[in-house]
C-alpha cells in the first residue's frame, strides 16, 4: 500500500494490551463485588445457623435482630417467633411437670398415710383378737389355779400358826406363803385381764385421783429411794366421764412401772393437760427406756422383762383405756427414759 506497517502493528498491540488490562481489571472488580455481596448475604444466614444450633442445644433465650426486610429478614423474624413459641411451650411443660410432681408427692403422702392407718388398724385388730383369745384362756387357767392356790395358802397359814418362831421349816413355810400370794396376784390379774372391761361411768377429777390416791400412796407399794417427783397438773383440767377405780389401776400401774424402771434414782414427772375435748395424762421417767424391739410388745398380755413381773399391767390398762374410748401412746428410746401418755375423752 506504500504505507509503513510498523505504526499499525504498534497501535494494534497497544489496543490488545489495553483490552487485556481492562479485562483483568473487570475480572478483579467483579470478583471483589461478588465477594462483598456473598458475604452480606451469608453472614446473617451463618448467624441464623449458629443460633439454631444453640436452640437445638436447649438455649431458648436467643433473639436475633431483624436487620432487613428481604428474605433473610423474614427468615430471622420467623426464627425469632419459632424460638419464642418454643420457649413458651417449654415453660408450660415445666409448669405442668411441677404440678404433676406436686400431685404425685401429695398422692404418695396420702397413700403412705393410708397404708400407715391400715397397718395400725391391722395391728389393733390382731391385738384385739389375740386379747380375746388369751382372755378366755387366761380366765380358764386362773379359775383352775385359784382353788388349789387358796387351799395351799390356807394350809400354810395354819402351819405357820402352829410353828414356833425358831422352829426349823418356818422360813420355808413363809417362802411358800409368799409365793402363793404371788400366784394369787397373778391369777387376780389374769381374771382382771380376762373380764370384759365393764365400765362404771362416773365423774372423775383426774388431778385429785393422781394426787390423793396414787402419788401419796405409791410409797407403800414401791420403794421410792431418792426419786424426785414432779407434778405438772393443769388446774383447769375438766372433770371427765370415766371409772375412778379402773383409772386408778391404769395410772398406778404406770407409776409403779416408772419407779421400778428407775430403781430408786431419777425423776418421775406426772402431768395433766387438756387438749380440745381430751384430757392427756403423762407419766415420764428417767429410767433406762424401752428398747425398740421391746416397745411393740409391751401391751401384749404376759409380756414382761422383769423377773417377778406378770406382764399383765399394761395389757389390762390398754383394755380399760380402750373401753373408755381413749388411747395410750408410749415414747421412749433406749437409755433415755420413757413417757406414757394416756388420752381420755372428756365425754366417753
Ligand atoms: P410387768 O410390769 O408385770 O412386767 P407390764 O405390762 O406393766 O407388766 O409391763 C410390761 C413391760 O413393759 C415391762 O416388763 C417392761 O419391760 C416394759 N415397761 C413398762 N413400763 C416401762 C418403763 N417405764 N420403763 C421401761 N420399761 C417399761
Amino acid at each position: 500500500m506504500g504505507l509503513l506497517e510498523k505504526p499499525f502493528s504498534a497501535l494494534k498491540s497497544r489496543a490488545w494490551l489495553i483490552l487485556l488490562a481492562l479485562l483483568v481489571l473487570g475480572w478483579g472488580l467483579g470478583g471483589l463485588l461478588a465477594r462483598l455481596v456473598a458475604s452480606r448475604l451469608s453472614r446473617p444466614i451463618l448467624e441464623l445457623a449458629s443460633s439454631a444450633e444453640r436452640v437445638a442445644g436447649g438455649e431458648l433465650q436467643v433473639e436475633l435482630p431483624v436487620a432487613s426486610q428481604d428474605e433473610v429478614g423474614h427468615l430471622t423474624d420467623a426464627f425469632n417467633r419459632m424460638t419464642f413459641a418454643l420457649k413458651e411451650r417449654d415453660e408450660e411443660l415445666q409448669s405442668l411437670n411441677r404440678q404433676l410432681e406436686k400431685k404425685v408427692e401429695e398422692r404418695t403422702a396420702q397413700l403412705e398415710e393410708k397404708s400407715l392407718q391400715l397397718i395400725r388398724a391391722q395391728e389393733e385388730l390382731l391385738r384385739s383378737e389375740k386379747l380375746a383369745a388369751i382372755g378366755s384362756l387366761a380366765a380358764g387357767v386362773a379359775h383352775e389355779i385359784n382353788n388349789p392356790a387358796a387351799i395351799i395358802r390356807g394350809n400354810v397359814e395354819i402351819l405357820l400358826m402352829e410353828l414356833g418362831p425358831e422352829t426349823p421349816g418356818r422360813e420355808e413355810a413363809e417362802e411358800i406363803l409368799k409365793q402363793t400370794e404371788r400366784v394369787s396376784l397373778i391369777t387376780q390379774n389374769m381374771l382382771a385381764f380376762a373380764r370384759e372391761q365393764a365400765i362404771h361411768a362416773e365423774e372423775v377429777q383426774i388431778n385429785d385421783l393422781l394426787e390423793e390416791e396414787i402419788l401419796e400412796q405409791i410409797g407403800h407399794q414401791v420403794t421410792l429411794g431418792s426419786v424426785h417427783m414432779i407434778r405438772q397438773l393443769d388446774p383447769e383440767l375438766p372433770v371427765i366421764e370415766g371409772d375412778r377405780e379402773r383409772l386408778r389401776q391404769v395410772f398406778t400401774n404406770m407409776v409403779v412401772n416408772a419407779l421400778q424402771a428407775m430403781e430408786g434414782e431419777g425423776t418421775l414427772t406426772v402431768s395433766t393437760e387438756v387438749s380440745k375435748e381430751t384430757v392427756v395424762v403423762g407419766v415420764r421417767d428417767t429410767g433406762p427406756g424401752i428398747p425398740e424391739d421391746v416397745r411393740h410388745k409391751i401391751f401384749n398380755p404376759f409380756f414382761t422383762t422383769k423377773q417377778t413381773g406378770t406382764g399383765l399391767g399394761l395389757s389390762v390398762s390398754y383394755g380399760i383405756v380402750k373401753a373408755l374410748k381413749g388411747s395410750i401412746e408410749v415414747q421412749s428410746e433406749k437409755g433415755n427414759g420413757a413417757l406414757f401418755r394416756v388420752c381420755l375423752p372428756v365425754r366417753s
